[in-house]
């Protein structure tokens, strides 16, 4: 069946267009035309029509996230609303009752907003189970308490008080290190992720993730449960591992793909760590070792995507790539790229490095009082993300939200309300940098991302106003409106 899908404007190339419709083959899940509106009623294909206002784009395309791993905790109740320790507890036996788990993690408490006692330790757990392990995290996330089940399974841990069984900090931060989420829990955690995704118009991501997420994920898939299109990047720790079992970039098909590995080459703006000229901060790799690597990557057809924020970084990698490669047939890609120097700018355009970037860390972090701006002095925080001397230069560039948060209405806000404002991108150009661009980055540019006949109907309408999902399809199918 045949399906016209009519909106006020779409996103043909990289321009909004008024006069057409899109045609599509719901069996087939791909387009198959676009047409000048007045020939859609010549036709008998029946119309799906949409009030002004509305613009049918590509579905969006999160290039850089770590769905799995938040999906972990979506699986994981919130115990944030109860404004009692009597009712915290009461609802962790009731949970414990009625749900199987090796491992009962509870996140969200804060005793601040509790009436009456404010105190929660290994006792008043004990009382509700001494067999099943419990954690209770701390809304901060610095912060556990634990029943003696658990301390029992994790023996010495640096900075838990095994009398009152509250841990701080080491334990609390790495839950997920020291009590591994199990695969179905990672499956339910991947399945509530993939609905919130979906429900935005997010139709592919390219998830930065673990070997036991990336099996999920193809369980997922062998069981037809997989709705996104998913790219998986593993990490740095894993790169041997790939290498000897041989796997290379593209492999894997429409629904998921494997295309490389993650590197770090500094760290955060909010730890200090994002690496500037002269001094400020830190590079965790020398010339040398990055060198070994994309040479290593690149004899073995993996994909580089290397985490650099600040301009000292930026600036290793290119200028580490340049002394090895002229071209760049990988798309080894930069991620992040935040405060770039402006000759990089253009040299990383020469290069044809692709960049994925954050616009909702403008939107969260940019601005005046927020964080970049009370943490760098003004001449480095005013270089934050120029999208505007991106797109001059023609840096293959396109959004991701590293999960922080997942939120495809905040990127676009905050590419076109950026708050250097001869950086703002109009909202037809963010809404390319959200869809169309990130295909490139899979090498799946060819599939999908665009409409034109051929490519994957994977499609969202939303409302120019609100920015809200209208409708969302994928595959021909539609999930949503
Ligand atoms: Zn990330």
């Amino acid at each position: 069946m045949a399906l016209i899908l009519d909106a006020q404007k779409i996103l043909i190339g990289e321009k909004l267009e008024e006069d057409y419709v899109v045609v599509v083959d719901e069996e087939e899940g791909k387009i198959v035309d676009i047409i000048e509106r007045f020939e859609s009623e010549l036709t008998h294909i029946p119309v799906k029509s949409f009030p002004t206002g509305s613009i049918l784009v590509p579905g969006f395309n999160d290039t850089h996230t770590h769905l799995a791993q938040y999906g972990a905790n979506l699986s994981r109740p919130n115990v944030y609303r109860f404004t009692s320790r009597a009712e915290l507890l009461d609802f962790i036996r009731d949970y414990i009752r009625k749900e199987e788990k090796d491992v009962y993690i509870f996140l969200g408490y804060d005793e601040n907003r509790w009436k009456g006692e404010k105190t929660l330790t290994r006792r008043e757990l004990d009382a509700v189970s001494r067999d099943k392990p419990i954690i209770v995290r701390r809304v901060c996330g610095h912060r556990a308490v634990l029943n003696s089940k658990a301390i029992e399974i994790v023996g010495q841990v640096e900075g838990l008080d095994v009398e009152t069984g509250i841990a701080v900090e080491e334990l609390p931060l790495k839950l997920s290190v020291y009590f591994p989420p199990s695969k179905g829990e990672i499956e339910e955690g991947i399945l509530k992720a993939q609905e919130e995704a979906l429900s935005q118009g997010i139709t592919s991501i390219t998830d930065i993730t673990r070997p036991m997420h990336f099996r999920v994920y193809q369980k997922l898939h062998r069981e037809g449960k997989l709705r996104l299109r998913v790219n998986i990047i593993l990490y740095e720790e894993d790169l041997e591992a790939v290498s000897l079992a041989g796997f290379e970039y593209f492999f894997g098909n429409e629904k998921l793909r494997f295309s490389g590995i993650k590197i770090f080459l500094d760290g955060s703006v909010g730890a200090g760590t994002a690496a500037f000229f002269p001094d400020r901060g830190l590079l965790t790799k020398t010339d040398d070792e990055l060198k070994g690597l994309l040479k290593m990557a690149t004899d073995r057809n993996l994909q580089i995507a290397a985490h650099a924020i600040g301009e000292r970084a930026i600036n290793q990698f290119l200028n580490v790539f340049e002394s090895l490669f002229s071209e760049n047939p990988l798309r080894h890609r930069i991620e992040h790229y935040e405060f770039p120097l402006p000759e990089d700018i253009d040299r990383t355009a020469r290069l044809g490095v692709p960049v994925s970037v954050q616009p909702n860390f403008v939107y969260l972090l940019c601005h005046e009082g927020q964080m970049y701006t009370r943490k760098l002095p003004s001449r480095i925080s005013s270089r934050c993300n120029p999208y505007r001397r991106m797109e001059e230069a023609g840096i293959h560039y396109a959004f991701g939200s590293d999960n922080m948060p997942m939120d495809v209405k905040m990127m676009i806000k905050g590419a076109v309300e950026h708050p250097i404002e001869p950086q703002r991108l109009s909202m037809e150009e963010a809404l390319y940098r959200m869809s169309t661009a990130g295909a490139f980055f899979s090498f799946e540019e060819d599939i999908k991302g665009k409409i034109q006949p051929g490519h994957r109907a994977d499609l969202v309408v939303i409302d120019e106003e609100s920015l809200e999902p209208l409708m969302v399809m994928v595959d021909g199918q539609i999930l949503k409106g």
